[in-house]
């Protein structure tokens, strides 16, 4: 397929790898010369203009920062260039709302828009091992899912259009909250004489057990390699949740739900991750805060 593909940065960059890979014509736009360089060595044509990446094209693939940037590709170089019945699938996280808005604008001009953000890292990305959520109609993400599945092991319908936003934050709301209650409950297990390894062993086996402690562990040396084995660097950028933490606030306020578990998240993620310049860190290193206090 011929397929443009907007922001290749940590995250794009081996996505956009992975569609050349598989066989597509990728035409391949970024702001950055050197995104764009690297884009051309993995296979990609590189484009100086972001309307080359969408006309022309069956299908466009956006891997922005923000809601802020996906408005204004969506506004000024997407919508505009593209024929209908194209297929637009952005895989940046950003806000349901701007989600919405501009599949709302896609659809007026009789193009198929899905949110498709992704689960999975940088090494995800590059590995093509991302899982994707997928909101939009049925023959959207009929068409979106052997693309997408160039990229990922796991691609599923969330629902329509938003609902791929909705379902990444909401996992990662529930992610930062158990992060933090497994953090704090090693370190009180620590400070309660409790061998971390032991108490490990029984509580991965009893109801306490989740994703954070027996995929995840932020205790060194305890359960599966994890970046606290590698000194809290790779993994997932504590600055990262705390952009996710606070859409999914913004989402929460939105929809009128309570999320005090969420909101207090939110707060420690803000102390560990702006507080002590920390952001660049794995999130899981939190446990270190948990020390000073
Ligand atoms: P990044 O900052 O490395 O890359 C974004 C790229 O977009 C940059 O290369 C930038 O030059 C480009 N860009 C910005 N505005 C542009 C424009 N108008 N036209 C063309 N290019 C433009 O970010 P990333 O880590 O690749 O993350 C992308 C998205 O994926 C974010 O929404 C992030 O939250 C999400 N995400 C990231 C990770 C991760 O581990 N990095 C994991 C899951 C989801």
């Amino acid at each position: 397929m011929k397929i443009g593909f907007i922001g290749l940065g940590n995250m794009g960059g081996g996505m956009a790898a992975n569609l050349a890979k598989a066989g597509h014509e990728v035409h391949a736009f970024d702001l950055s010369g050197e995104a764009l360089a690297k884009a051309g060595e993995a296979g990609c044509h590189p484009v100086s203009d972001a309307a080359d990446a969408v006309r022309g094209m069956e299908a466009v693939v956006t891997m922005l920062p923000a809601g802020k940037h996906v408005r204004a590709v969506y506004a000024n170089d997407v919508v505009i260039n593209a024929g209908p019945g194209m297929l637009v699938l952005d895989c940046s996280t950003i806000d349901v709302d701007s989600a919405r808005d501009v599949a709302e604008m896609a659809k007026a001009k009789g193009i198929l828009p899905v949110d498709a953000p992704v689960s999975g890292g940088i090494a995800a990305a590059n590995g093509g091992t991302l899982t994707f959520m997928v909101g939009g109609s049925e023959e959207a993400f009929n068409r979106a899912e052997p693309i997408l599945s160039d990229m990922g092991k796991a691609v599923i319908h969330a629902g329509d259009n938003g609902a791929g936003q909705a379902a990444k934050i909401c996992n990662n709301m529930l992610l930062g909250a158990s992060m933090i209650a497994t953090c704090e409950t090693f370190k009180m297990a620590e400070k309660l004489g409790l061998d971390l390894q032991n108490f490990y062993d029984i509580s991965s086996k009893a109801s306490g057990q989740n994703w954070s402690m027996t995929s995840y562990c932020p205790v060194p040396g305890v359960g599966p390699q994890s970046p606290a084995d590698n000194g809290y660097e790779g993994g997932f950028a504590a600055a990262l949740m705390l952009k996710d933490l606070r859409l999914a606030m913004e989402a929460a306020q939105s929809a009128g739900a309570q999320v005090p578990m969420g909101e207090k998240a939110v707060a420690l993620y803000e102390q560990y991750a702006e507080g002590e310049e920390q952001g660049g860190m794995d999130f899981s290193g939190i446990i270190k805060m948990l020390d000073k206090g």
